[in-house]
């Protein structure tokens, strides 16, 4: 009976999904994805409870459940709960972790590279860093440094989160250090990336990486679907399966460069349709499976 109710449980999920993206709307249901019940899979949040403190949880449902770790702690598998619990709509959410690097790739969607004039399919992979400061969490405001820029641009992104240190790393190896995957903006001075050939500036700016809401763990990252919402219109929709190069290769290709540390950020790149965004929008990472990331711009 109890796995019938599971079973249950899972179509009407399924379906959820199903209708998410005919509808293509942005409240619809994959920001309330729940775990696969098949799988060991979680929803890692970070959070500031009431008192101000900061916490690890775990999400179920709309619930969350206190832990007592730290995020290296969880990575090794700890989970340790306080006996604790919010409701998600009474706490503040965080950025999932504090990396010490966000390691970005570019041109990974040959209709991104296109609308920008880059190669569209490029022999090997372009890579960027933003620095740590650009984190901030879901429901957050984007600032616009409108002193600097007069074309700052939203760009909806899968990220990884490491969760084992990696070093040249093969693609078959990659897997077991990863953590989860999350949500990002890759928000970007288009302006100032065409003028630089460093990216430092145009994709470095405070606020410049929304991350969230959550990290999902156990999750397969091949085939997501990507959505970004501006003021509740779909501006891209594209499949993870549409990139020129697959996630395990792009994760050893770095791992060969730098040594990738728990917490370590790694986002896939954007899909075409890639716009401007202006004070007062709403701006909205979807992506299958995981979430709803919520951002305002002032
Ligand atoms: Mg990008």
């Amino acid at each position: 009976m109890i796995n019938r109710v599971i079973l249950i449980a899972g179509l009407v999920v399924c379906a959820g999904f199903g209708s998410a993206v005919a509808h293509a709307s942005p409240a619809a249901a994959v920001g309330e994805a729940k775990p696969n019940p098949d799988t060991k899979q979680e929803r890692v949040v970070r959070y500031r409870a009431k008192n101000g403190d900061v916490f690890y949880g775990i999400l179920i449902d709309r619930h969350i459940r206190q832990l007592t770790n730290s995020f290296a702690e969880i990575a090794r598998g700890r989970r340790d709960f306080s006996g604790a619990g919010h409701a998600l709509d009474k706490v503040k959410l965080l950025a999932p972790v504090k990396p010490s690097k966000i390691i970005c790739f570019g041109w990974t969607f040959p209709s991104h590279a296109r609308e920008v004039g880059g190669e569209e399919r490029r022999k090997e992979p372009l890579v960027f860093l933003k620095p740590p400061t650009v984190i901030i969490a879901d429901k957050d405001t984007i600032i616009l440094p409108q002193k600097l820029s007069s074309q700052v641009e939203f760009e909806g992104e899968l990220a990884a989160v490491i969760g084992k240190r990696l070093r040249n790393a093969a693609p078959e190896q990659v897997m077991e250090g990863i953590f989860g995957f999350t949500c990002m903006n890759d928000v970007t001075a288009r302006d100032l990336t065409k003028k630089d050939p460093s990216y430092a500036r145009g994709k470095g700016f405070d606020t410049f990486g929304p991350l969230g809401p959550w990290i999902v763990t156990q999750i397969d990252p091949g085939d997501l679907r990507i959505q970004t919402f501006l003021n509740g219109e779909i501006q891209q929709n594209a499949r993870v399966s549409d990139m020129t190069f697959k996630i395990p290769f792009l994760i050893s290709y770095i791992s060969q460069v730098m040594t990738l540390l728990p917490g370590d950020v790694i986002a896939f790149g954007t899909p075409g349709g890639s716009g401007k965004l202006k004070p007062g929008d709403k701006i909205q990472v979807k992506i299958e499976k995981i979430g709803l990331l919520t951002n305002f711009v002032k």
